[in-house]
């Protein structure tokens, strides 16, 4: 099996949804697509994929540097001993000659290649991509699905309503997802004023109807003083967990509220490499039998690179169990489930079209399974599918 192309279209993210320091209405995507010389129905067999959300499209290092490496590539060098595309080794291509350290936006770029060799090897087996991804590493996929907790309670840059129809707002969003199957979630907070946010997360405990079942997520915004005052206002609430109180690479203001925090700490997102991983369990003072890891393939590098991460995690005494991934898309539906990871989140009504889930996913009581499309089943995703076709067409 040889890739004959590789394609890339840098998508926008529908919508005006914001954290306490990102606007997202001007974010893109890439969207990649690895072409084999498979022909199946006079069609190429193609795999797709895209580098989460939240890092930008990343067409230059793509087209300019990555792209060109693996298409040079000598085509043994591009699969394993039997023959297969290997996903490890597409990785390596797309790495040459770039230097160690400096895990930014090339980490998302690399990621969009080589998401799109596991969503090719799934569909050349005519299998979802987690049986692909558990076969891969030797584990049993979870059938029954992976618990799904639906991400919202974004600020809404748009919205220039008082404090009062804020929450109003809030206990609508938060009372939908409920409907639709879910049974946790998670709010934004650092975007309002403290009191603000307070009566935002009152609102959240009384519609869920438990700390337990609701997550916040200050997005780095914090100094490491009000991460402090901040551990100690959310303390008695007993929360699911407390999400990237500070700086995400600054693992003293992490290990101060570890210290403090009584409840989960989650954090990982923002780092894209197996030594900045390392760098956290080494520093940042997560405990084991608690906090969760949110590490995303999506914009570190891959699948391969996500392997090694958990592996860190596991040599620190982690079970994958606390791993949920961020990015609540097909993907990391399709990866936390072969993997065995805790579960994974879910964006109802934002980010489109990347964003959520296809009509073949079932949710119910708060867990998700993936429907039985092969690949990741992105195609699957009608406002998707409308993406793939011109990234075809060009
Ligand atoms: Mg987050």
């Amino acid at each position: 099996m040889r890739i004959t192309e590789i394609r890339e279209l840098a998508v926008p993210l529908s919508g005006t949804v914001a954290n306490a320091l990102v606007d997202f209405s001007a974010h893109t995507v890439s969207l990649v697509a690895v072409v084999s010389d498979v022909v199946r129905g006079g069609t190429p067999v193609t795999g797709v994929a895209f580098n989460s959300i939240g890092r930008f499209a990343q067409s230059g290092i793509l087209r300019d540097r990555m792209i060109p490496r693996v298409l040079a590539a000598p085509p043994d060098a591009l699969v394993d001993e039997s023959g297969r595309l290997d996903p490890a080794r597409v990785l390596a291509w797309l790495l040459r000659d770039e230097k160690p350290g400096g895990h930014g936006d090339r980490a998302a770029a690399a990621a969009a290649v080589e998401l799109a060799c596991w969503d090719l090897l799934a569909k050349l087996d005519d299998e979802p991509a987690y049986r692909t991804i558990a076969a891969r590493v030797g584990r049993r996929p979870r059938d029954a699905g992976v618990p799904v907790y639906a991400a919202g309670g974004y600020y809404h840059r748009d919205d220039h309503g008082g404090p009062g129809e804020h929450v109003a707002a809030l206990r609508a969003e938060l009372a939908g997802y409920l409907r639709l199957g879910y049974d946790a979630v998670k709010i934004k907070i650092g975007g309002a004023s403290p009191d603000t946010d307070l009566a935002r997360l009152d609102a959240a405990v009384d519609v869920l109807g438990s700390g337990a079942r609701v997550a916040v997520d200050a997005n780095g915004r914090f100094d490491r003083g009000a991460a402090l005052d901040w551990a100690q206002r959310l303390g008695p609430y007993g929360l699911r967990w407390f999400e990237e109180p500070g700086d995400p690479l600054d693992f003293e203001v992490t290990r101060a509220i570890t210290a403090r925090y009584p409840g989960p700490v989650a954090t990982g997102e923002n780092l894209f490499s197996t030594g900045d991983v390392t760098n956290l369990m080494r520093y940042g003072g997560l405990r084991a039998d608690c906090d969760v890891v949110q590490m995303d393939a999506g914009l570190s590098y891959g699948l391969t690179e996500y392997l090694r991460m958990l592996r860190v995690l596991e040599e620190h005494g982690f079970d994958r169990r606390h791993a949920f991934p961020h990015g609540g898309h097909l993907i990391n539906l399709h990866i936390a489930v072969g993997l065995g990871l805790g579960g994974c989140e879910s964006y109802p009504g934002v980010f489109a079209p990347f964003g959520g889930y296809s009509a073949g996913c079932t949710l119910a009581d708060g867990v998700i399974r993936p429907g039985d499309a092969p690949g990741f089943g992105l195609e699957e995703k009608p406002e998707l599918r409308d993406w793939l076709s011109p990234l075809m067409a060009n």
